[in-house]
């Protein structure tokens, strides 16, 4: 991207103009939540304004309204990941909820000695769900390695593996939160598919970061969230392949959902529907169309360089200083650096910081078992997106110089 263009979207999110302890707001905390841009803003109030009803069962024109709008949403999601069809989107409340549907409902399905695996660098999101449902059913857990400090996973007897533990489901990250690092997940998928494997891929950091196509990556199932990708909180999407969600199990039971029901027996309506139990949260699922238009009106392929560039120079600058321990990969990587500070505790790092209006990230990222194989209980954690600037970074580097000297930190 260049720094005119920049310029230009920094002005479309109006919280980048803050001023934070007197110093000009340098966000670098996107992979936690991204900042919106005006355009989603103005989009959740207009349809509070002039659209707000309940979807789906409303006859009144404000209600099919409402009902136009969040299908035309789901629509805009699947042409965004390449979905064969609408009806395998699926809104959720975020990656989350959306890797814990797939783990509670094709999970009630497998059974007892079946291997699930995933991978040493998977956020709690997706470990959590699959360990508790392991436990539940008496399945196996399994976890491909990563190869020291730069992160790569360790796939060379990727089949052999899959065949020799009985694994049935292959659930991975495509960008670690903590690392950076990118997956092949088109290898993956491809390997999975040939046995028969079913593969569930989060995407929470790389929707809205770099084009999604799950015809082209291979996977049966795709989670992710609005909030990290310039739309709202509280929405998020599952794509899941047709054939499977049909034959899944709902998640949860309530209202929207049912085809026809008695005091005893009901039946479910087709998905996605029959996986949306109750009130979704409407006006988030229509306005996660508005940052996907965003989105795509400047180019994901260009976010995506953007993000490598931004974060590979401030990766080189960063490590080049006296005391830093970087993670990560050391060439490719995604928008997102990690790293710690020998003889500094994170907290005091991004403290010092924040005094100076950088929003920074620190702790175990959620990826606390990550972590601890790292022999590290917290790190630093930098996360960019198109917005940034290589000024900001060279702003960050001149704060954390003066604050290795102020710790007295110098080599
Ligand atoms: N997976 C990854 C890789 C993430 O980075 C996150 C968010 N930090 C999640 C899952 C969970 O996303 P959410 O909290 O929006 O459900």
């Amino acid at each position: 991207l260049k720094v005119e263009s920049i310029e230009a979207y920094r002005k479309d999110f109006p919280i980048l103009s803050l001023k934070i302890n007197d110093y000009p707001l340098i966000y670098f905390d996107n992979a936690a939540t991204s900042q919106k841009p005006f355009c989603v803003i103005e989009a959740l109030s207009n349809f509070f304004l002039s659209a707000n009803a309940n979807v789906h069962r409303g006859l009144h024109e404000l209600s099919s309204r409402a009902t136009e709008l969040l299908e035309a949403s789901r629509a805009t999601i699947a042409r965004f990941i390449n979905a064969r069809s609408q009806d395998e989107i699926v809104f959720t409340r975020g990656t989350t909820e959306s890797i814990n549907l797939v783990a509670a409902s094709l999970g009630s399905l497998l059974k007892p000695g079946d291997g699930i695996l995933l991978t040493e660098m998977e956020h709690h999101s997706n470990l959590i769900p699959w360990q508790q449902l392991a436990k539940q059913r008496g399945l196996r857990l399994f976890f491909l390695p990563i190869d020291g400090r730069e992160g790569n996973l360790q796939w060379t007897s990727l089949e052999e593996f899959l065949i020799k533990n009985r694994i049935v489901i292959f659930s991975f990250t495509h960008v670690s939160n903590t690392l950076g690092v990118i997956n092949p997940v088109e290898s993956f998928c491809a390997i999975a598919r040939k046995l028969g494997v079913l593969t569930l891929v989060d995407a929470a950091q790389s929707a809205g970061h770099r084009p999604l196509d799950v015809q082209k990556l291979g996977c049966d199932f795709l989670a992710f969230s609005g909030h990290k990708m310039c739309g709202p909180t509280g929405i998020g999407v599952l794509y899941g392949r047709k054939e499977l969600l049909e034959k899944m199990p709902p998640f949860q039971y309530g209202g929207n959902m049912v085809l026809d029901t008695d005091f005893f027996e009901s039946r479910w309506k087709e998905p996605p529907h029959k996986f949306e139990a109750g009130t979704l949260p409407i006006a988030e699922a229509i306005c996660l169309k508005t940052a996907i238009d965003y989105l795509c009106q400047i180019g994901l392929e260009k976010i995506a360089l953007h993000d490598e560039q931004i974060a590979c120079y401030a990766y080189n600058q960063i490590s080049s200083l006296p005391c830093i321990i970087p993670l990560g990969p050391t060439k490719k990587r995604a928008g997102i650096v990690t790293f710690s500070v020998k003889g500094l505790h994170p907290h005091d790092f991004i403290t010092y910081c924040d005094r100076y209006g950088v929003a920074l990230r620190g702790g175990h990222h959620c990826n606390k078992p990550l972590l601890s194989k790292l022999g590290i209980d917290s790190a630093i954690r930098a996360s960019f997106y198109f917005y940034n600037t290589k000024s900001e970074v060279d702003r960050f580097i001149e704060i954390i110089d003066n604050c290795l000297r102020f710790f007295k930190l110098t080599g």
